[in-house]
């Protein structure tokens, strides 16, 4: 039986950061304004555990969107003990949270280790200094070489963040970052893209004309080099492009760049063009059925039918099937 994973997410926007990062606004990105209290911590724990099932789950609380370990020791305390009769109960069986990488370091990590926190996710963005720089992040890579390291070392599962599209970025860049996650011993990552969101110092860039979001072609590309990076390294992909907020599905809170609302699809349809890259060759023929994963047809498929589309400009007939012999992007054909 698959044992399926759940987090419910407690947001604290932009709580102790030392300042802003050049891109960042959690309240439009995440859509959460209200800095909870530890009875709406309690309340949202009860809420989402009445809509996730009880067998073969493993459910955590995630506190997003600021810098928790920058958090007064006694408001980090308050917000983690809320958890625990929870996990006492066995309803949730651990904590996550997401911090910066210069807010780590060992009386920081004994008083998680306290409380039942399982996960540390690490804001890095990038492991460029001239990209860190560029963005305002206030640390170095070797900051998160430090903190990822005493993550690890004290027990802790280590997530790391990244953006792709920054000031002074590039693919290649983009690539190293993700090849120094992989090195890191990341167990979990997220992939977002760089967006120009209203009011950040990212849009005086932008309006100023000294920074330009990549194109969301150029963002899919990166964005599945680094994913293919990942999956080869068999780290765990929780997210693949930001979670469509209201603001930013109605465009109120973007002013430019690669945001898209099926961003992980685009990403995945594209990493399946170029799997099926060799059913091109050679002369047109009749028909071909092409079998694949169960879960994975959507993507095969691809975005709008983006793949099968291509395919029938050589075939008169294309069609998925699904096989459960197959994982990940196996797959095989029969074409006549
Ligand atoms: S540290 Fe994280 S949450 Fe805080 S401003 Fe920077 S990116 Fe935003």
């Amino acid at each position: 039986m698959k044992i399926k994973h759940y987090t419910i997410p407690v947001f604290i926007p932009m709580q102790a950061c030392p300042f802003r990062c050049i891109f960042c606004d959690q309240e439009k990105i995440s859509g959460h304004t209200k800095i909870p209290g530890p009875q709406d911590v309690a309340q949202t724990i009860r809420d989402y555990l009445t809509t996730i099932p009880k067998e073969n789950t493993v459910v955590e609380v995630g506190f997003f969107g600021g810098t928790f370990t920058g958090l007064a020791a006694e408001l980090q305390q308050t917000y983690l003990t809320t958890v625990q009769p929870f996990i006492e109960t066995k309803q949730i069986q651990g904590v996550r949270l997401s911090t910066r990488p210069d807010f780590i370091d060992r009386p920081k990590l004994a008083l998680l280790k306290k409380y039942n926190v399982t996960t540390i996710e690490l804001g890095a963005q990038s492991m460029d200094e001239d990209v860190l720089k560029r963005s305002g992040r206030g640390h170095t890579a070797n900051d998160t070489i430090i903190a990822a390291t005493m993550i690890r070392e004290n027990g802790f599962r280590l997530g790391l963040q990244m953006m792709v599209g920054l000031p002074g970025d590039n693919a290649e860049k983009s690539v190293a970052t993700a090849t120094k996650f992989v090195e890191m011993k990341a167990l979990d990552v997220r992939i977002y893209p760089a967006l120009v969101i209203k009011g950040t110092p990212l849009e005086r860039l932008y309006n100023s004309g000294k920074f330009s979001p990549l194109g969301l072609a150029a963002s899919v590309d990166t964005v599945a080099k680094v994913y293919r990076i990942f999956e080869n390294a068999n780290i765990n992909i929780i997210r693949t492009g930001l979670h469509p907020s209201d603001g930013l599905i109605s465009g109120e809170e973007l002013v430019a760049g690669p945001f898209h609302v099926s961003f992980k699809e685009l990403v995945l349809t594209k990493l399946w063009q170029e799997e099926l890259d060799k059913l091109f060759r050679g002369g047109a023929k009749e028909w071909i059925k092409i079998f694949v994963a169960p879960g994975q047809v959507n993507y095969a498929v691809g975005h709008q039918s983006k793949n099968k589309n291509a395919l029938l400009a050589k075939y008169n007939r294309v069609q998925f099937k699904t096989d459960h012999s197959l994982t990940g992007r196996q797959y095989y054909v029969d074409i006549s």
